[in-house]
């Protein structure tokens, strides 16, 4: 091998791939109405295909979060209290951070592998990654 190429093999890798994919991730932001006392993410769907989650897994989480009790349909979730957006938000924020993203490569393709006692083991399948994280 030449310098030359000695060269451009170190300069591969140094490129700072890992910062770029996790740039490009975005966390899906809540569509949020609220109608008297309930409040409504009319976009629930979206957010679970993005998150490759359940709705309901994601009412259950908020069910315990918000300490509310919530019902689904096609497209909407409705949590049968007056929440602000800026909570949903940040739940929603919560959620992707402890359940969807992994916390070695940042990428969103990970599934839950078991829900056990309060923990829910977490599989990446980018890059095989393995967690626990305890439950809310
Ligand atoms: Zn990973």
């Amino acid at each position: 091998m030449s310098d030359y190429e000695q060269l451009l093999d170190k300069a591969f890798v140094l490129l700072p791939e890992l910062s770029v994919e996790k740039a490009d991730f975005k966390v899906p932001e809540p569509d949020v109405l609220i109608q008297g006392n309930k409040t409504i993410i009319k976009n629930i769907s979206q957010i679970a295909d993005t998150a490759r989650r359940t709705k309901d897994e994601i009412a259950k989480y908020l069910t315990k979060e918000l300490a509310a009790p919530i019902t689904t349909d096609d497209q909407r979730l409705t949590i049968l209290a007056k929440i602000s957006t800026n909570t949903i938000n940040e739940k929603i924020k919560r959620y992707f951070e402890l359940y969807i993203i992994c916390k070695e490569c940042h990428k969103p393709d990970t599934h839950v592998q078991l829900v056990d006692r309060g923990y829910t083991t977490i599989v990446c399948e980018a890059c095989g990654a393995k967690y626990t994280v305890k439950n809310s």
